[in-house]
C-alpha cells in the first residue's frame, strides 16, 4: 500500500453558519507525508477546517487545495474518492459488515476488487481480515470500531487522510494500543493526515506540526518541539501548562 501523500494548503478561509464565524481566514500548509494535528476547545472550528478539505465545507472565501489543484474546481464525489475521512464518531454502518464498510471507497468507485482492498486494510490497522471481515459493527468493542473506521479511511489508498477525532472515546489502555498502530502504519504508508484531537498530548505523540485553533483562527502553527518550547499566545502557553506538558 506504499504511497506518499500530497500538499494540503488553505489560504485566507471564512466560513460563517449565520451569526456564528466558524473560520474567521485560516491558513494553513500541510506538507506530503506529515501529521499535523489541529487542537484546540470544542466550537474552535477544528471540524469545519477538516471538513473544507474534502468539500463538505465550502467556504465563503479563501481557497483550498490538495496535492496542487483548487478544489473549487474539482469534482466533490471524485475528490471524495482519494481523501480517506474519519468522523468523530466512526460512521461505521451498522447493517454493513466490517468487510463492507472498511471497502465502501473503492466500492463507490467501482473496483472490483474492494473487497481485497478492504482486507489488506483491516490487516493494515491490526483487524485479521479472516477473524472480523464479516462481523457487525456491533460485534466490535469500542476499539475495533475506529480501527476499521481508520481501515475505511484507508482502503482507497487515498492520498490525504483526515481524521476527526479519532480516538477520542476510548480508553487509556486501548487509545495508546491503537495510537501505536497509527504511528506504525503512518511511517509506513506516508499519507498526509490532518489531525483533530482535544489533546494536546496525544497531538505531541502523534503529529509533526500543531495548529492551536481558537475562536476561528489559528493561534499558532508549529512543530511539537518549537510550541513546546516557544508558546506565542497566552492561550498556547495556558494549553500547554493543563497538559502538563510545557
Ligand atoms: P470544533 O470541531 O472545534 O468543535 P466546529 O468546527 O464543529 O468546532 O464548529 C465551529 C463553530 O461553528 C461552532 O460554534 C459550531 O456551533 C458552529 N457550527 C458548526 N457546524 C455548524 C452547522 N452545520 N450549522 C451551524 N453552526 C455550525
Ligand atoms: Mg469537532
Amino acid at each position: 500500500m506504499n504511497k506518499t501523500g500530497v500538499r494540503i494548503e488553505a489560504r485566507d478561509v471564512f466560513k460563517r453558519y449565520g451569526p456564528v464565524t466558524a473560520l474567521a481566514g485560516v491558513s494553513l500548509v500541510v506538507e506530503p507525508g506529515s501529521v499535523t494535528a489541529l487542537v484546540g476547545e470544542s466550537g474552535s472550528g477544528k471540524t469545519t477546517l477538516l471538513r473544507c478539505f474534502n468539500r463538505m465545507v465550502e467556504p465563503e472565501a479563501g481557497s483550498i487545495s490538495v496535492g496542487g489543484r483548487d478544489l473549487s474546481h474539482v469534482d466533490p464525489v471524485a475528490l471524495r474518492h482519494g481523501v480517506g475521512y474519519v468522523q468523530q464518531d466512526g460512521g461505521l454502518l451498522p447493517h454493513w459488515n466490517t468487510r463492507r464498510n472498511a471497502g465502501m471507497v473503492p466500492w463507490l468507485r467501482g473496483d472490483p476488487e474492494f473487497e481485497r482492498r478492504a482486507d489488506e486494510a483491516l490487516n493494515l490497522v491490526g483487524l485479521p481480515a479472516n477473524e472480523f471481515g464479516a462481523r457487525w459493527p456491533r460485534a466490535l468493542s469500542g476499539g475495533q470500531r475506529q480501527r476499521a473506521a481508520l481501515a475505511r479511511g484507508l482502503a482507497g489508498r487515498p492520498d490525504i487522510l483526515l481524521l476527526d477525532e479519532p480516538f477520542g472515546a476510548l480508553d487509556a489502555i486501548t487509545r495508546v494500543d491503537i495510537q501505536r498502530t497509527f504511528r506504525a502504519l503512518q511511517s509506513e504508508l506516508r499519507v498526509t493526515v490532518i489531525l483533530v484531537t482535544h489533546d494536546l498530548r496525544e497531538a505531541f505523540h502523534l503529529a509533526d506540526r500543531v495548529a492551536v485553533m481558537k475562536s476561528g483562527s489559528i493561534e499558532q502553527e508549529a512543530t511539537v518541539a518549537e510550541l513546546q518550547a516557544r508558546p506565542t499566545t497566552d492561550y498556547v502557553s495556558e494549553l500547554l501548562d493543563k497538559a502538563g506538558a510545557a
